[in-house]
């Protein structure tokens, strides 16, 4: 994923807050998860073990202690991430509820193929702002639901920001800070929204707030075999070759080929056109 400039994220940060400013008002991470502790009797933080996530878990343990917190183990975390879970809920002794999804990636895999980008859909047709791979309905979706259902959960706190992708700045803009999400049945609360990464790095900074080791080597921390985003080659290739080998071969594909390609790609410059002709 190529990275954003600054001025690439406040623009996004703007247009959100924008639309935000009028239909909820703009707030402060603390103010916003004190907020949803007076409007809800039965609130969680839903932790990805996500930087973003991470953030918004410590600055709410500063003000509730013994908050309600989920986490799903949906069994393609990257082996860092998992670690990292288990490590932080003991030194931070989280209240924490770890679900699973009913079923694997592996099983998603071979009934609807492997995920793709996600497609820009016509909200005007009456469909949603994008089309969601099935396997994050199963895995993501699906176990936050059914948390919700079984602890009666009214309200989620999140790690959404609007400076990570223009869809959800877009959202931001039309929903607000907090809203309450039709087909999840509860409220999301998004205490960072507004936040760029800057601000991100520095909170953790000033407040050792440890990250999980696998973002030494990706950008994105989530389901390892993810193949809905430019650059998942790339970033699977650099993070762990026997997973890349192991993917590519599920996919049916030449792994080794597509690898030695790259490695050529991106050593040798393609013949300027005087040399071609
Ligand atoms: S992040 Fe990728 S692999 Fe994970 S559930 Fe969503 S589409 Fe599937």
């Amino acid at each position: 994923m190529k990275p954003k400039t600054e001025a690439q994220e406040l623009a996004q940060i703007r247009l959100a807050m924008r639309g935000a400013e009028k239909q909820t008002g703009i707030y402060e991470a603390q103010d916003l998860i004190r907020l949803a502790l007076e409007r809800h009797d039965k609130i969680a933080v839903s932790w990805s073990g996500g930087r973003c996530s991470t953030v918004v878990l410590h600055i709410a343990l500063q003000i509730c202690p013994t908050i309600k917190v989920m986490h799903t183990d949906h069994g393609v975390h990257y082996p860092e991430t998992v670690k990292y879970v288990r490590a932080l809920a003991r030194k931070w002794n989280l209240n924490l509820t770890i679900t699973k999804p009913e079923k694997t990636f592996w099983e998603i895999v071979e009934e609807k193929g492997f995920p793709k980008p996600r497609v820009p859909m016509d909200p005007k047709k009456g469909q949603a702002a994008v089309r969601t791979p099935a396997c994050c309905r199963w895995l993501k979706e699906k176990p936050l639901a059914d948390f919700r259902k079984k602890e009666g959960i009214e309200a989620f706190i999140t790690g959404m920001r609007a400076a990570e992708a223009r869809i959800r700045a877009l959202s931001m803009y039309q929903k607000g800070q907090f809203y309450f999400v039709k087909r999840l049945k509860a409220w999301k609360y998004n205490p960072i929204a507004f936040w760029p990464t800057r601000e991100l790095v520095n909170y953790c900074l000033s407040n050792d707030v440890p990250i999980s080791p696998v973002y030494k080597t990706v950008n994105r921390s989530g389901c390892w075999p993810c193949t809905a985003f430019v650059g998942w080659r790339n970033q699977l290739m650099r993070t762990n070759l026997k997973f890349y080998n192991f993917l590519t071969k599920m996919m049916g594909e030449k792994g080794d080929q597509w690898a030695l390609e790259h490695f050529y790609n991106t050593r040798i410059e393609p013949p300027c056109k005087t040399e071609r002709a």
